[in-house]
């Protein structure tokens, strides 16, 4: 064990997220190797360890996203004003196709930058833009030049899922992908609930080839319950499926997803602004469904999960007193916690990825991807009351302070190790000058500035009152 490195981050406030979700004061954890060694006080570590100061911090496990198209980060903020319509007009049916492999790997490279540099460890690439093997090989060539676990779940938006899936081209690509020690493999496509069911062949391929399936589902205008149905009734739905959003469904759909173990990744602020349907972890606690986070694509939002976490409380919260007021009730304790958005963004993302026997917690035996939140030039720093709720609703991306994957620091002191954002930067601005030259100015700026709808002005009938004279005018 001496050839090993070993790192010990002492004195934070240390939350678990073991199954007892124990949280201990100014505890330490030993990093040895790959692996924690230890997580514990004042422990005794072996000569040479290197020691992290993480007084006055926050350790926890790495977060997981189960659902982002990092391919799309090249675009950052594009579409900040766009509906789910515009997006798919965008990039299903106008612009998507534009797309070469280098464009591919841009945008996963700053995607990867910026998931390690908010603390996630583990990302699904939601990766939907594979139009040819060679744009696959594209990303994967990314995700496996920088630090951070990732899991590549291949999609192509400009095929159906039967036709692309079922090419010798892709299938030799997922047998190769298989054998990849470091990177997860899934399929991604979507089930529109076509009556004929013609995404049963994909799932056909994914079964043979033995690797999850992730949709999109109860997306409203594009997937609803009768994708779910038909998957379910074909026996395709089972612990390793994730369902994105899951937002516009019935009770029925609901019922399935859980009575098969599924899971689903809710991308709260995409919901909110795109219009898959409410955020729905309010319905999915009450069919106890299990949840993992995810923040769908920087198109729009932010690649950090602490905002996955706080639009995500605000969402549940305001739909339980919204319900209560409808029936002219109060809620006076809320169900839904900041610990237990935490939970979802570690172990939850763990277990939808079936790796929580290795990730999603901070013990002993466990793979070391660990995050200190610690930021002491911040005023939001201090006083560290109520750690779950510091995560949730004070924290940030910058208070990020050190990130190990693997057991490899891959973030210190606030700043990426390793990572050469100099040349990723080049390689995205050579992807945006390409697009815009293709798309032509025109084009470009009327793709990021959708027209605005008229604003219908209520008519307010203390307008007619004249409150100099005291008067009211008849109207
Ligand atoms: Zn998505």
């Amino acid at each position: 064990m001496a050839d090993q490195t070993s790192v010990v981050l002492r004195g934070g406030t240390v939350l678990t997220l073991d199954a007892q979700h124990r949280v201990l004061p100014r505890a330490d954890v030993l990093v040895t190797g790959d692996r924690i060694a230890a997580v514990g006080e004042a422990l005794a570590v072996p000569e040479g360890t290197r020691e992290i100061d993480a007084s006055d911090g926050i350790v926890m496990p790495g977060m997981i996203d189960t659902h982002r198209h990092m391919w799309q980060t090249a675009m950052r903020g594009y579409g900040a004003d766009w509906t789910l319509t515009q997006y798919f007009v965008w990039y299903y049916l106008e612009s998507g196709k534009h797309f070469r492999p280098q464009d591919v790997r841009a945008g996963n490279l700053l995607a990867a930058a910026e998931a390690i540099d908010a603390g996630v460890t583990t990302c699904v690439d939601w990766s939907h833009g594979l139009q040819t093997v060679g744009h696959a090989e594209a990303a994967v060539d990314a995700l496996r030049s920088l630090p951070g676990r990732y899991v590549l779940a291949y999609g192509n938006i400009q095929q159906g899922p039967w036709e692309w899936s079922t090419s010798a081209d892709f299938q030799a690509f997922g047998r190769r992908m298989l054998d990849d020690e470091r990177l997860g493999f899934q399929m991604a496509f979507d089930v529109t609930g076509d009556p004929t069911f013609p995404e049963k062949a994909a799932y056909e391929v994914a079964r043979e080839l033995g690797v999850p399936v992730t949709t999109h589902a109860g997306v409203w205008g594009a997937t609803n319950d009768d994708g779910v149905r038909l998957a379910h009734e074909a026996g395709f739905i089972n612990e390793s499926h994730i369902f994105v959003h899951a937002a516009s469904l019935s009770a029925d759909s609901y019922h399935r997803i859980a009575a098969s173990g599924a899971s689903v990744s809710v991308s709260t602020e995409s919901e909110q602004s795109a219009g898959q349907g409410y955020p729905p972890t309010w319905a999915l606690r009450a069919h106890n469904i299990p949840v993992s986070l995810s923040m769908d694509t920087s198109v729009w939002w932010s690649g950090d999960l602490f905002s996955a976490m706080r639009t995500t409380l605000g969402a549940d919260r305001s739909r339980e007193h919204f319900e209560a007021h409808q029936k002219g009730e109060t809620i006076t304790h809320c169900s839904l916690r900041a610990e237990h958005v935490v939970d979802w963004a570690t172990r939850g993302g763990a277990e939808a990825l079936g790796r929580s026997a290795d990730l999603g917690s901070l013990e002993p035996g466990k793979k070391a991807d660990v995050v200190l939140i610690k930021n002491e030039a911040s005023p939001v720093s201090f006083p560290l009351l109520n750690p779950y709720g510091h995560v949730a609703f004070q924290a940030q991306r910058g208070d990020v302070h050190t990130v190990l994957v693997d057991g490899r620091v891959v973030k210190e002191d606030h700043k990426l190790v390793g990572v050469d954002l100099g040349a990723i930067r080049r390689e995205v601005e050579a992807t945006v000058e390409y697009l815009r030259g293709t798309l032509g100015e025109e084009d470009w700026l009327k793709g990021m500035n959708p027209d605005v709808p008229a604003t219908k002005v209520l008519d307010n009938p203390y307008t007619y009152t004249d409150y100099a004279s005291g008067a009211t005018h008849g109207g």
